[in-house]
């Protein structure tokens, strides 16, 4: 299974990512989990990404693709976080994608308002002090988000790959009506390298 998870700051993404990658035994790849990773240890890329971070910016692109590509490289199936954030960034992705013969499966995108994603960043903000949880930083990711990572969003809705996902139901809800979604793409039981492109592709 190859499942990239789209969806703004506060939609439960990493909640249900994780939830995926339990039951379909992939790894969750989240980007700002690997982020969060380097500002922890210090190491370069954790200095120069820090501040990024705290103002809610986006890393920039080269950055990211690199990183992405090296983690990416060696797996069969993941669930994508937090990648692409920007058009460049997905057609880095199809590309890179396209290149090792290991094509999405499914493009899931978790909508939710504005209003209910500040009050659960608010939230979080509060019980985990992350830094970019702040009022400030919540406006401009969102921004982001709508300016920079919806774009993306119309360019899988359009190569016919996206499927929409109430976010605003239940944690068990929201994973219920992913896994149905996913059992459309890929029946269980099939083969997980999905050595039968034509079912995939018409699916
Ligand atoms: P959220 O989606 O709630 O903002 P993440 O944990 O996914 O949280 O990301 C945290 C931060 O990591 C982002 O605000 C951004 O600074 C950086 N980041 C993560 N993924 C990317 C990306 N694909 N491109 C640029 N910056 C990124």
């Amino acid at each position: 299974m190859r499942i990239l998870i789209l969806g703004p700051q506060g939609s439960g993404k990493g909640t249900q990512a994780k939830l995926i990658a339990k039951l379909h035994d992939v790894p969750h790849v989240a980007t700002g989990d690997i982020l969060r990773g380097a500002v922890a240890e210090g190491s370069e890329l954790g200095q120069r990404v820090q501040p990024i971070l705290e103002r809610g910016d986006l890393v920039p692109d080269d950055l990211m693709v690199d990183l992405i590509r090296e983690r990416l490289e060696d797996e069969h199936g993941f669930v994508l976080d937090g990648f692409p954030r920007t058009v460049p960034q997905a057609e880095a992705l199809d590309a890179m994608l396209l290149e090792i013969e290991k094509p999405l499966d499914v493009v899931l995108l978790l909508e939710v308002s504005d209003d209910v994603a500040v009050d659960r960043l608010l939230q979080r903000g509060a019980e985990e002090h992350r830094p970019d949880d702040e009022p400030e930083a919540i406006r401009n990711r969102l921004r982001l988000y709508h300016g920079l990572t919806e774009p993306v969003v119309e360019r899988y809705r359009s190569g016919g790959m996206l499927v929409s996902v109430d976010g605003e139901q239940t944690v068990d809800e929201v994973f219920g009506a992913i896994e149905d979604a996913l059992k459309q793409v890929r029946p269980m039981g099939s083969d997980p390298l999905g050595s039968d492109p034509e079912r995939v592709q018409s699916a």
